[in-house]
């Protein structure tokens, strides 16, 4: 056996299924992007059987589970938050060396990943009901939200950690049984977050991890009329055919998909502020957010002055090993993205965009996914690059005449996750966060970067169902149940 071969033999790694690790019916490969040479391990691949065995024993756990007393749950969510904080900076190496994204990024992940389980292990105390007397005499009425029961999760890679964690973390708060399927091409991640929580005192069963396939594994468990619930971050087409699985069992169900977020550069801007919410909102994450500003819509009055700050910005931004110091924007996540990505820096030229910088692949010592951060000049919102998600470091700039256009550029766009204004104008700053159709807006602050404690999702094609994280969580993952009560006759 090679040297190769026993390093990939000694870091297989299994599922977690119905309370047992246990090998698939096949694995895959997982190579770090920033170096395809480094192979990180194999991992199994769930076969139809075991995620049917997941679905099961899910169902009997779940009723144990939500038997315990709350402080016993907190507990378990305390400590899966305390444990990924405090290894932050191994599980980030870990999370950035699979994923791509800059070391300094992948721990503020794990971090708030974290911060997502304290946070709800905390709000697993503050589970009140409402009480009311009926119209009629003699009647009292409860109302108390209870478990939904077996939760499916489908989470990305771009932020494989975190994305999984607030949908997990209120899962299991609010009594819930757990089914993950992460992405394939971010399977460390997920083995990592789960021997946390394997190790904590859940019953057998109550979190399964099914890794595999979307096509086979994914596919089956939205079918499955064993789960309950279904929370699907991804890409539009998967969550518009999540949504009619779902439908047809009458599965609840939570999407979050695509984006193609504005950010608005008023003429009364600060451009060094404009051009440094730019950057960061448009290549942070090598630009694969859904809350990225793929679109910098900038009055024409400070178009030029923020355009020249904003190309020598992005030229001096160092693309490298997202392990290495001084790297600022990592590899792509894979060769697939890649090619998708020069797609549509050579759709944007033939569209008439003028490519004042970057947009090509990048050959550095190591041999990655990268690729130099493009800036788009002279678009128009009606060109496919302005109205597709991207998910790439790649941005545009638009040029309006006025704020009002502005505004209706901004909102002119299937998507409604994100949008932003920099502007020193508080009426302006006012009518934006009034008038702007998204679920996120946000005033002198780059459209990515968001609290765990407030709900976070948005409209039209970019989210579906009720919103995420924050209490707002609650909606989802209970359902709620009214009873209304006599105390009979008097004895
Ligand atoms: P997908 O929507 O294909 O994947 C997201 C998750 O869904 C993964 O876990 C995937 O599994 C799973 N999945 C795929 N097909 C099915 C299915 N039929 N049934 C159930 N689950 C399924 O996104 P990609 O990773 O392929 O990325 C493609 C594009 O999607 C990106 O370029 C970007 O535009 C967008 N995207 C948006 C994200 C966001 O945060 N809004 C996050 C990720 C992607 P598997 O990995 O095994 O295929």
């Amino acid at each position: 056996m090679s040297t190769w071969e026993k390093r990939v033999v000694a870091e297989s790694k299994l599922n977690f299924i119905a309370g047992q690790w246990i090998a698939g019916e096949g694995e895959i490969e997982n190579r770090n992007p920033s170096d395809v040479s480094d192979v990180i391990g194999n991992f199994a691949q769930a076969s139809a059987g075991q995620l049917d065995a997941a679905l099961e024993k899910a169902r009997d756990a779940q009723r144990i589970w939500a038997g315990y007393g709350l402080e016993r749950r907190q507990a378990v969510l305390q400590a899966i938050g305390t444990e990924l904080i405090s290894r932050s900076e191994e599980l980030g190496k870990l999370l950035s060396r699979e994923e791509g994204k800059p070391l300094a990024e992948g721990k503020g992940e794990i971090y708030r990943a974290g911060q997502f389980f304290t946070y709800y292990a905390a709000e697993c105390l503050r589970q009140l009901g409402e009480n009311a007397d009926s119209v009629r005499d003699g009647i009292e009425i409860d109302v108390r939200r209870e478990p939904v029961g077996v939760v499916a999760i489908i989470s990305p890679w771009n932020f494989p950690t975190a994305t999984a964690s607030w949908k997990i973390a209120p899962a299991l708060c609010y009594g819930n049984a757990v089914v993950w399927k992460p992405a394939n091409i971010t399977p460390a991640s997920a083995v990592a977050l789960t021997e946390i929580i394997a190790r904590q005192d859940i019953p057998e069963g109550l979190f399964s991890l099914v890794m595999g396939s979307g096509r086979s594994v994914g596919q089956r468990l939205v079918e499955s009329s064993g789960v309950n619930a279904i929370s699907f971050t991804g890409s539009v087409p998967v969550g518009r055919g999540i949504a009619t699985a779902a439908v047809g069992n009458f599965t609840k169900v939570q999407l979050e998909m695509g984006s193609k977020n504005a950010l608005a550069v008023m003429d009364d801007a600060d451009i060094d502020l404009a051009v440094t919410v730019a950057l960061g909102g448009a290549f942070g994450g090598t630009g694969q957010k859904c809350t990225a500003s793929s679109r910098l819509v900038v009055h024409e009055a400070i178009h030029d002055a923020f355009v020249e700050k904003l190309v020598v910005g992005a030229q001096a931004m160092t693309v490298g090993h997202a392990l290495e110091a001084g790297t600022q924007i990592g590899p792509v996540v894979s060769e697939a993205q890649l090619l998708e990505n020069l797609g549509y820096v050579d759709l944007g030229k033939s569209e008439g965009a003028e490519l004042a910088f970057g947009g090509a692949r990048l050959s550095l010592s190591h041999d990655g996914y990268y690729m130099s951060p493009g800036v788009f000049l002279n678009t128009t919102n009606d060109m496919r690059i302005n109205r597709e998600e991207m998910f790439a470091p790649l941005t545009s700039v638009i040029r309006v005449g006025s704020y009002d256009e502005a505004l209706s550029v901004v909102n002119d766009t299937s998507f409604g996750l994100t949008s932003g204004i920099v502007t020193r104008s508080l009426a302006r700053a006012t009518h934006f966060r009034r008038n702007a159709r998204t679920g996120v807006v946000t005033v002198n602050l780059p459209t990515a970067g968001t609290d765990y404690h407030v709900p976070f999702g948005g409209r039209g094609e970019s989210s579906y169902g009720p919103r995420e994280q924050g209490r707002a969580a609650a909606e989802f993952y209970t359902t709620v149940k009214t009873a209304y009560i006599s105390a009979g006759a008097p004895e």
